[in-house]
């Protein structure tokens, strides 16, 4: 069983507005799930809005990440007050929640991303972490959301630094899917990765005037977002589990064990991994033409304001025992590393990383 998408998208900038009909019909009683205190506003408009509709709203915030303490009592809370819908409103660790919750007791996920971060509002998957933020698994659910609202109007309102994020593990989409999936013979597959390319050559050629002019009436800016938070998920939907993930998001959940004192965003780690798939790449498959890829990504990386090493996450690798951390967790059994269509060991984990993160300190 494959789902592919979300059964209805609104999208656009009166898409909350044109998806109440359809909400009113579907849920008489919803939990509206958010979290950051920036977010509140919009949360409290859309629980006003679903007030309005004669609808019996309850809502629910999250204390942490996506991790199953809040995904037990956020439960309960539901089950307590007989909800029968969840409408998660949020970024990705909100919308993953969201959608496990709604899963696991069987009723509709509405998702209302608000913000361009990344395509959890489309996707039938959530990520798992600790309260700490640290990753556990990742965790297939029975299908996509049942309504997906990607409100422009809702988005416009998010920090710029989401955007960049989005943008980061969009662009990480056909860098992973083409290396891991190209002997894959299902045309299916290969069409999913044909988009993942487009998808980056748009990205390359819009993210920068995107980030730089975010306005409703940017064309850049509403590509960009629409790239991020639909065309990323459609890539995963149509390629299933055979267009996966690779060394970039397997690089990603070892960073996320370091805890830090500040907090990266999802894509933010993503693109550092992105980087350092690329020069393993380099090294363990003789592919002439990372370096060439990581110097386009570095000038995009570089206007958006990411973060292009470890040390910029905040984690010395040199330190702490971090870099045998990282490589250990990298090259664990389960990790999508092992879908490379080469052998990576801990030792390369190793070189690659301290050779990335010593350059960057003579830079
Ligand atoms: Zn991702």
């Amino acid at each position: 069983m494959q789902s592919i998408s979300p059964e209805t998208i609104y999208r656009g900038s009166s898409a909350w507005e044109e998806s109440l009909p359809q909400i009113t019909n579907l849920t008489k009683s919803p939990l509206v799930l958010g979290r950051g205190a920036h977010t509140n506003s919009l949360r409290n408009k859309i629980f006003v809005d679903l007030k309005n509709q004669n609808l019996n709203v309850n809502s629910a915030k999250l204390q942490f990440d996506c991790c199953y303490e809040d995904i037990s009592r956020v439960k309960n809370i539901i089950l307590k007050n007989k909800n029968d819908s969840v409408i998660a409103a949020g970024g990705g660790k909100v919308l993953d929640s969201g959608k496990y919750i709604a899963d696991c007791l069987n009723i509709p996920c509405i998702t209302v991303p608000l913000s361009a971060s990344t395509c959890a509002g489309w996707t039938a998957l959530s990520n798992i972490y600790t309260k700490s933020g640290q990753f556990i698994k990742d965790f297939a659910l029975g299908s996509c959301p049942k309504i997906l609202v990607y409100d422009h109007k809702f988005i416009q309102t998010a920090p710029k630094r989401t955007l960049a994020s989005g943008v980061a593990d969009a662009l990480a989409k056909w860098y992973e899917s083409s290396i891991t999936s190209t002997t894959i013979d299902d045309g299916l597959v290969q069409q999913a990765i044909q988009i993942s390319r487009v998808l980056r050559d748009q990205l390359l050629i819009n993210g920068e005037k995107a980030f730089k002019d975010e306005f409703e009436n940017n064309p850049s800016w509403q590509n960009t977002i629409e790239a991020c938070g639909l065309t990323a998920g459609l890539v995963g939907g149509i390629g299933g589990e055979k267009c996966r993930t690779a060394a970039a998001h397997a690089i990603h959940n070892a960073i996320t064990q370091i805890i830090t004192p500040n907090k990266f965003l999802h894509g933010e780690i993503v693109g550092v991994g992105l980087l350092l798939q690329l020069r393993l790449e380099e090294m363990k498959n003789n592919n002439k033409l990372a370096d060439q890829s990581i110097k386009q990504l570095l000038l995009l990386m570089k206007e958006l304001n990411l973060p292009t090493t470890i040390a910029q996450l905040g984690i010395n690798v040199f330190e702490n025992n971090n870099l045998e951390k990282i490589a250990e967790f990298t090259c664990r059994d389960k990790s999508e590393i092992h879908f490379l269509p080469f052998e990576i060991h801990k030792r390369d984990i190793i070189k690659v990383i301290a050779n990335f993160e010593q350059q960057k300190i003579k830079t």
